[in-house]
């Protein structure tokens, strides 16, 4: 019956996902999100409706503008693609419940802020805030607890302490992500953050690999690693922590 649900969900998660790109383009330039329509960011063409098909437009035409031929990167379907999954996965995973309703919340916010962060170092407030509001309130439908609100805060300040100590690892952006990650993952929130970091050394492995000392000044967008961990914990964390305890 799940499977149902997420066949249900995917089509229109597709269609968040699209929506989500014109976010994750405009948003860092402080541009509006709701007008003009879609055009290439390159010649200004507009989209025609058959181009703007997520993900399908993007294979037929190659990655590139109909009109000027300019590259589309492969953000636009990966964004699509990657809500569209997640999004099915929280209704596979949690059925037809505020639960699921938060987790695709949840999902689609990182997925936003994943492509924000890898292109532009930048972790949107319009974003992750609102997200963590939501979250927050889907959680309390879904079961009326201090856990989630606790999670939340709990997470930010550990982020919080972690940058006043190493504040070129981490900005402010990573602290509101782990608020929104607390929220939306309640105990399971440390193992959202761990695996976060655990992820977050390969990248700085293989760029200490290839540029020595030098490496130690190059800066990696975090947030992308925090939300997969924030990723782990949704979908594993009852069962990790289960199996860490006995
Ligand atoms: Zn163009």
């Amino acid at each position: 019956m799940n499977l149902a649900y997420a066949a249900l969900a995917f089509v229109p998660a597709l269609a968040v996902g699209s929506f989500l790109n014109v976010v994750a383009s405009r948003l860092p330039l402080g541009r509006s999100i709701s007008k003009p329509r879609s055009a290439c960011m390159h010649c200004g063409a507009e989209i025609r409706a058959r181009d703007n098909i997520p993900v399908v437009s993007w294979l037929l035409l190659r990655g590139r503008c109909r009109d000027c031929g300019a590259r589309i990167g492969w953000r636009y379907p990966a964004v699509e693609l990657a809500t569209a999954l997640l999004v099915a996965a929280c209704f596979a995973e949690f059925g037809l419940t505020f639960h699921a309703f938060a987790g695709a919340v949840f999902c689609a916010a990182l997925v936003v802020i994943s492509a924000t962060d890898i292109e532009r170092r930048i972790v949107p407030n319009l974003v992750v805030l609102p997200a963590a509001v939501v979250v927050l309130a889907l959680m309390e439908a879904w079961k009326l607890s201090i856990e989630w609100p606790a999670a939340g805060l709990g997470a930010a300040l550990f982020l919080f302490l972690a940058a006043l100590a190493y504040p070129a690892g981490m900005g402010m952006g990573d602290v509101k992500l782990a608020l929104l990650l607390g929220v939306g993952t309640g105990k399971a929130v440390p193992l959202a953050l761990f695996a976060g970091m655990i992820f977050a050394l390969v990248p700085s492995a293989v760029l200490f690999a290839r540029h020595g000392r030098a490496a130690r000044k190059m800066k990696i967008p975090f947030a992308p690693f925090l939300a997969l961990g924030g990723l782990l914990a949704l979908f594993a964390g009852h069962d990790i922590i289960h199996w860490y305890l006995h």
